[in-house]
């Protein structure tokens, strides 16, 4: 069983790319360098498919939070194409195979972005969104385009949140400042923050593989629900270090913009029906044991 990986070679990517493996998956990835195990998006375009694909997965994207990179235009357009050209990519080399050699799945992620900031609403699967802001109408847009339509190929979408892991995502990002003891919730820090451990996040991709239940919209988030300055505290005991520091928004939106920073400012309350009616079984459901695992 062959699985080709949009992304492989990333945070999330690459912890997919070994559990595929230790679950006995065949796996390639698709990516912009030439790397050993992939293909890059010219081979794609010009040979298609590798014969023998079982399933597509896409888990590529520009880092929308890359402090190091200006939110500019030319920025935008390549956080935009990153996630909407390379499912459009995917889904053409899908349906140019025959209907035989089509692979079963094609299963790409989204963000819970999609879902309007609020303080009370829970958001489930069946709530409206996707239309507020320059981040939801991204995830609007980016899941709209990894629409195979056809009966051949499953169509999954896993909406996911902060994704929680060891060597990249924002522990990776916070890790030095919490290490220093500067750890810092940001501004009042009640805000929702939807997360995941990453390894439950690639058990669904992979059971959603297996399993023909898994289709449409899937929310990927934890039980708990914790707030910004809950998952702050945690993050600071855990590794025995102060947390009294705040940081305003207006320094978050001053160097991130005000368009992407809504992504640590604001937060929504998300929950998934859908795990729950699959029997997903959560290996990390609260964020201290979490972070306990990722810190040890
Ligand atoms: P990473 O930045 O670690 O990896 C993403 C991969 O995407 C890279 O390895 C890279 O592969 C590829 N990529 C980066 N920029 C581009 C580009 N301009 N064009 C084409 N491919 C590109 O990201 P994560 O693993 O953290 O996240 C993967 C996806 O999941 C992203 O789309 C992200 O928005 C989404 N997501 C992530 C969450 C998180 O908390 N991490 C939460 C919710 C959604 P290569 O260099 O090999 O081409």
């Amino acid at each position: 069983r062959k699985v080709l990986i949009a992304g492989g070679s990333g945070f999330i990517g690459s912890v997919l790319k070994q559990q595929l493996q230790k679950h006995g998956f065949e796996t390639c990835i698709v990516s912009r360098m030439p790397r050993p195990d992939s293909i890059t998006w010219d081979d794609l375009n010009q040979n298609g498919i590798p014969d023998g694909t079982d399933a597509v997965i896409n888990v590529a994207g520009q880092n929308v939070l890359d402090p190091m990179r200006r939110w500019t235009p030319g920025f935008k357009q390549n956080v935009i194409a990153s996630r909407v050209h390379t499912n459009q990519m995917l889904v053409k080399v899908i349906n140019q195979c025959d209907s035989q050699q089509k692979p079963k799945v094609f299963a790409s992620i989204s963000g819970v972005g999609y879902y309007r900031p609020d303080a009370i609403q829970i958001y489930d699967e069946n709530s409206t969104g996707g239309d507020h802001d320059f981040l939801s109408k991204l995830c609007t847009d980016w899941e709209k385009a990894s629409k195979v339509g056809d009966d051949h190929t499953r169509n999954v979408t896993v909406r996911s949140g902060i994704v929680l892991g060891k060597n990249g995502g924002i522990i990776q990002q916070m890790y030095p400042l919490f290490f220093l003891g500067l750890g810092a919730k940001i501004d009042s820090g009640t805000q929702h923050m939807p997360w995941i451990h990453i390894e439950d996040i690639c058990n669904i991709f992979i059971q959603a593989l297996r399993n023909e239940k898994f289709t449409g919209v899937i929310n990927a988030v934890a039980p708990e629900i914790v707030t910004n300055e809950q998952f702050t505290k945690t993050f600071a005991r855990l590794l025995r270090r102060p947390s009294f520091l705040f940081i305003p928004a207006q320094i978050i939106e001053f160097i991130f913009s005000s368009e992407r920073a809504v992504m640590m400012t604001q937060g929504q309350k998300v929950i998934s029906k859908r795990m729950e009616e699959l029997g997903v079984q959560i290996k990390y459901p609260t964020i201290e044991e979490a972070l306990k695992n990722i810190l040890k």
